[in-house]
């Protein structure tokens, strides 16, 4: 076999100029150390929320030209602390636009939690920068505007998301018109096997416990619920514009196969690996191209079977409802992650009890009325309605 040798011309040596909204949380720090492997990354802004020690540390690394804090007395806090740096420091909504759309980044990594991300994800697809989307909220609560802008304006959706993106892998090269359907992987989660009756006293501890991946909590608690597989469906459905009849969840407890494509020709082709973040990340971030990154690799030897399950969708609600909220369309995604949203930073706060995150979503659900189409305006306006529908609700119990 002949091996050729490509002499690397001076574009392929030029730096790739990111972004990243959230760098303090999950996500964002193994986007960063995937930024550390690769020397032709320059990270030009950050946001965080609240964590100015990290956020410090992450500038006096990276040197990015913007850092933006989640509130004003943050980021007086970080600017007197980088003072020595010329970095601007910028705060709230008004700063992670600016980030989205700054002249000097090529991708926006869309790594923060929540519908926040909304809004600077617009503004970055105006502004002509891919999204190497992770933030879940986006696509499910305005995939119907978020698609077509981002055909409008000629840029990827890279997903970061290790279902989506190996769905994305299992496409490479691959006519969109022959899938068949999508197989959405799933762990369970930490609970998987249990009854309704053995969830109602679990613990915020006992939730916290993925078996394979390390994730935010928000997300972990979505693992153990199965909102999070919801989610995925939902975003599934936008990002490779297949409907929800064709999206099947199958579990798979070790978490091996990441998702899986059945094409029309009855061929099956899934995406496997160890579970870590950083291959979809770097796969994102440097698509189609794919890099050396360090780490385990699956041993075939030990790895006797793969086992399969159907999910338990009477006792993990949160996939039924998902579908049910996606089926009927318009504001209500918006409700069922509103809902899921509030409901689970109430059971971490240990307000409310694991199952009554179902019980939220169900009942903000059922007093919705759907706004079909909503504009971004209305779409935030479901996501008050649902947090303040949560907010009474627990006051009330
Ligand atoms: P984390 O909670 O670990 O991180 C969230 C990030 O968002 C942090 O940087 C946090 O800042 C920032 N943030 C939170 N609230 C605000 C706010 N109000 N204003 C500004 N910044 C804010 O989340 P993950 O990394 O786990 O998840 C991020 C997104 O990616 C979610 O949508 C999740 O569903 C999705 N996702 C995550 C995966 C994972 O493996 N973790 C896998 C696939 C998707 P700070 O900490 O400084 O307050």
């Amino acid at each position: 076999m002949a091996i050729l040798f490509v002499q690397k011309t001076e574009k392929d040596l030029q730096m790739k100029k990111i972004a990243i909204m959230g760098s303090t949380g999950s996500i964002g720090t193994q986007t960063l150390e995937v930024v550390r492997e690769n020397k032709d990354i320059e990270v030009v802004g950050l946001s965080a929320g609240s964590n100015v020690d990290l956020m410090e540390k992450q500038i006096r690394e990276f040197l990015p030209k913007l850092a933006v804090m989640g509130n004003e007395n943050l980021a007086a806090d970080l600017r007197s602390r980088v003072a020595d740096l010329p970095v601007k420091i910028s705060w709230g909504m008004d700063g992670l636009l600016e980030l989205a759309s700054m002249p000097e980044s090529e991708i926006l990594v869309t790594a923060i939690v929540g519908m926040i991300g909304i809004r600077p994800t617009i503004a970055a697809i105006e502004a002509g920068k891919d999204i190497a989307l992770a933030n879940k909220e986006t696509l499910v609560t305005a995939g119907h505007l978020i698609m077509p802008l981002a055909k409008e304006h000629g840029v990827q959706i890279l997903p970061v998301d290790s279902e989506h993106s190996a769905i994305f892998q299992a496409l490479h090269g691959e006519d969109p018109s022959q899938i068949s359907r999508l197989l959405i992987t799933a762990s369970g989660g930490p609970f998987r096997g249990k009854k309704t009756k053995e969830l109602a006293n679990v613990t915020v501890q006992d939730a916290l416990k993925h078996p394979n991946w390390a994730m935010g909590r928000k997300i972990t608690i979505d693992s153990a619920t199965l909102v999070n597989k919801g989610l995925e469906v939902m975003e599934a459905k936008w990002l490779f514009g297949v409907d929800l009849d064709r999206i099947d969840v199958v579990v798979q407890p070790k978490s091996i196969i990441h998702s899986m494509v059945e094409f029309v020709d009855g061929a099956v082709i899934a995406q496997l690996g160890t579970p870590d973040m950083k291959l979809p990340i770097q796969y994102a971030l440097y698509y189609p191209e794919r890099r050396y990154l360090p780490g385990e690799r699956l041993d075939f030897k030990k790895l006797t079977e793969i086992a399969f399950e159907v999910p338990d969708m009477e006792t993990f609600r949160g996939l039924p409802l998902a579908m049910e909220a996606s089926r009927r369309g318009g504001s209500m995604p918006t409700i069922f992650n509103a809902a899921n949203e509030r409901a689970v930073a109430a059971f971490l706060d240990e307000k409310i009890g694991f199952l009554d995150i179902y019980t939220l979503i169900e009942e903000a659900m059922a007093a919705h009325q759907i706004k079909e189409h909503p504009d971004l305006e209305q779409i935030l306006d479901a996501e008050k309605e649902a947090w303040e529908f949560v907010d009474r609700w627990i006051a009330a119990h």
